[in-house]
């Protein structure tokens, strides 16, 4: 049975300087769902996910966002990475002289609050790496140096499939992945429900390539900072034709 993952209510957040960004935004997802998020350039979705993280960027003004039942706007953002919220990035940045599997190691210990016992680790790395059709000799590469824009995105949902997520909060937006790069994202997030039928995502992107064949549950249009319009898959198919001009006159 589903149940309520992530509850966020009436969300204002600004910026430090006061500048306000999330306007009033209401968003439930359960156990299992899919949403997508799409909206204009500078609605405030890339915002949104970080303020659910918890990037300290961001000032949650008034409204709340519950984790299972519990509201988490004081965590830092570690504290949400242990409940099971993951955030992918845009760029993701280069490491030079710490291994994958050093970072992978470390982070899971960092969520975990303790280390993974060491076969135990070795076992799940080689096993998502071999999911993945990885080469075992991407754990011994420092993490994302010298990667081309696909083994960037592979790495990012090594990590996903490797953090014991709950929600996974994709933000691809404005991105324009080249084909490798959706298929890896696309196999990633097959993956990632195969784990476990209760877990869920959220995907910020235009990407029809990537969107096209995943179950899709809803679609939320976010004009700014607020959620304007809610529906089912055809919502892409419709913006992807017409762009968002019927939400903006709202
Ligand atoms: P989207 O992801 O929908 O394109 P963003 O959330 O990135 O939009 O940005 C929303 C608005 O807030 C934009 O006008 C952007 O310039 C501004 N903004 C977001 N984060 C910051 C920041 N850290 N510093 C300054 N401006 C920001
Ligand atoms: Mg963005
Ligand atoms: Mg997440």
């Amino acid at each position: 049975m589903s149940q309520t993952l992530l509850k966020i209510n009436n969300l204002y957040a600004t910026l430090e300087s006061d500048i306000e960004i999330i306007r009033g935004l209401d968003l439930n997802i359960d156990t299992g769902e899919t949403h997508v998020i799409m909206g204009p350039n500078g609605a405030g979705k890339s915002t949104l996910a970080n303020v659910i993280m918890g990037h300290p960027d961001y000032i949650v003004r008034s409204g709340s966002i519950c984790w299972q039942g519990e509201d988490i706007v004081d965590l830092a953002t570690n504290e949400r990475a242990k409940r099971g919220i993951f955030l992918s990035f845009q760029t993701p940045e280069e490491i030079d002289g710490i291994t994958m599997r050093d970072f992978l190691k470390s982070a899971k210990a960092a969520t975990d609050g303790k280390p993974m016992p060491m076969l135990a680790f070795r076992k799940q790395l080689e096993d998502t790496l071999n999911m993945l059709q990885m080469d075992k000799a991407y754990a011994d590469r420092y993490v994302n140096f010298g990667f081309s824009g696909g083994e960037k995105k592979k790495s990012e949902i090594l990590q996903l499939l490797m953090m014991d997520t709950k929600l996974a909060i994709l933000d691809e937006t404005d991105s324009g992945l080249d084909v490798d790069a959706v298929k890896t994202v696309r196999e990633g997030i097959a993956h990632y429900k195969n784990q476990d039928k209760d877990h869920s995502l959220l995907i910020i992107s235009h990407s029809t390539k990537l969107l096209r064949d995943l179950p899709v549950d809803y679609v939320h249009v976010l004009v700014n900072g607020k959620i304007v319009h809610t529906g089912g898959k055809e919502l892409i198919q419709k913006i992807d034709r017409e762009g968002f001009a019927d939400f903006l006159q709202k």
